[in-house]
């Protein structure tokens, strides 16, 4: 018999990553980097469970929290196989509450934490069928995987059956890609150097260090002031040489004008992109700046689900899709984002670094290039080597590239010392923090 769900835990995990400025950029001075956990507890011998997370950056964590918490009654009491056996039918059941679905629809939030619980599904499937996420996805005939996408909303740009030929195309080569994938990884840049509250000495330092640990990308945030962008911008460029792809991100910063004028004053030092240069809503300004200026644009980080992808695609918005494992509503519908993005013959380069999206985010970029795109051409997953410590399976990686997971599951599970740590705001850490700044105050 089918074990049992028997509780969804819920966890406000943060850590006082502003205490560094680890992750400032132009628009978040001062993030806290955290977690709002999500655990499907079993009754199965042996503590089968699913772990999930929402990455957010500090205040609101709790609300993010709460409204994991409001889904449970679609999980309390399931079996494991009810959920498993079909997690195509309980992504739809999760995001499309009658009730619930009036604060999206299918955005923010309430979206992001039906996201936390579909990825924590995924995670116990793959546990229970003793795969990694890529594996088990990429073990899964075209017809099974089409049937976890909601077709709703796409099929103006994207039809069943065209998805169905975009994954059979895929099907002879997988096994040669699987094996590739595990002996070679998967590519990475890294935008450790880049965090606007650095300094030019620790910019110039990480940059170097970057190329010598085999990165043949590094990232640069901008957008707060274009004369320290053109001083960074060199500073990097000297450090790396001419071979090596900077790539930029703004972080939502600008208009279209702003965009156009700091981007041509940028582009003599060849950026590879230019990321988020405006509101992650706006699908035309993206393509206004995409045909503005000469550098090649990129989003998704904050795109809030698989219909603004569409329209960033059929509008020719965008060079470079970057899906976040957190964002949207988890595995399903990142996989109807990669069939769009290969449709339109556009490479997806995953956002990470945060807490745990580089952990989730690599399993849904190597199943893209087994069993979906099947190339890794002009692709590459985010890094930032912060936080790994908190996981019990990291992400590795080695001379530039992520190293396919082996261990079962989603990569999603925390360290229990890490719960017990930095639950917000009770957690030994945050006691210790609030008494400091008693004193201080
Ligand atoms: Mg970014």
């Amino acid at each position: 018999m089918s074990p049992t769900i028997t509780e969804v835990d819920v966890y406000d995990i943060r850590f006082p990553t502003s205490e560094q400025l680890d992750g400032s950029d132009a628009m978040n001075p001062d993030p806290d980097y955290s977690a709002a956990y999500v655990v499907l507890r079993t009754d199965a011998p042996g503590g089968l469970a699913g772990y999930g997370l929402c990455f957010t950056i500090g205040r609101g964590n709790d609300v993010v929290a709460a409204a994991i918490g409001t889904l449970r009654p679609y999980v309390v009491g399931r079996t494991v196989d009810s959920v498993t056996g079909d997690l195509g039918a309980f992504y739809r059941l999760l995001t499309h509450d009658s009730q619930l679905r009036w604060l999206g629809p299918e955005k923010g939030v309430m979206h992001m934490a039906a996201g936390a619980v579909v990825n924590a599904a995924w995670d116990l499937a793959a546990r229970e069928a003793g795969k990694p996420v890529w594996a088990l996805l990429a073990s899964m005939s075209p017809d099974q995987l089409v049937d976890l996408v909601d077709f709703r909303y796409l099929s103006d740009a994207l039809t069943r059956d065209e998805a169905l030929d975009i994954l059979r195309r895929a099907e002879p080569g997988r096994a040669a890609r699987a094996e590739r994938l595990r002996k070679e990884g998967y590519p990475a840049y890294t935008t450790e150097p880049g965090w606007l509250g650095y300094s030019d000495e620790k910019l110039t330092r990480l940059a170097k260090e970057a190329v010598a640990a085999g990165f043949a990308q590094i990232k640069l945030k901008v957008g707060a002031d274009l004369q320290d962008d053109l001083r960074r911008m060199r500073l990097a460029r000297a450090a790396v040489g001419p071979d090596i792809r900077i790539a930029v991100d703004a972080n939502q910063r600008w208009d279209v004008a702003e965009a156009l004028e700091w981007m041509a004053a940028l582009a003599p030092h060849d950026p590879y992109w230019i990321e988020e240069p405006t509101s992650p809503d706006d699908v035309l300004a993206h393509a206004a700046v995409r045909a503005g200026q000469p550098v090649r644009v990129a989003t998704g980080e904050h795109v809030a689900n698989r219909v603004v992808f569409k329209q960033l695609l059929q509008a020719g918005a965008v060079d470079f899709v970057q899906i976040d494992a957190a964002r949207v509503a988890g595995v399903n519908e990142n996989l109807a984002i990669l069939l769009l993005a290969a449709k339109f013959g556009v490479p997806v380069c995953p956002h990470a670094g945060g807490v745990g999206l580089c952990e989730l985010v690599q399993h849904l970029a190597m199943f893209d290039y087994v069993a979906v795109s099947g190339s890794l051409e002009g692709r590459v997953i985010e890094y930032v080597p912060h936080l790994h410590e908190h996981f019990t399976d990291p992400a590795v990686v080695e001379n530039g590239r992520y190293q396919a997971p082996s261990a079962p599951g989603f990569s999603a599970r925390m360290v229990p010392g890490t719960l017990a740590d930095y639950r917000y705001p009770d957690g030994p850490v945050w006691q210790a923090r609030e008494k400091r700044q008693e004193l201080t105050r």
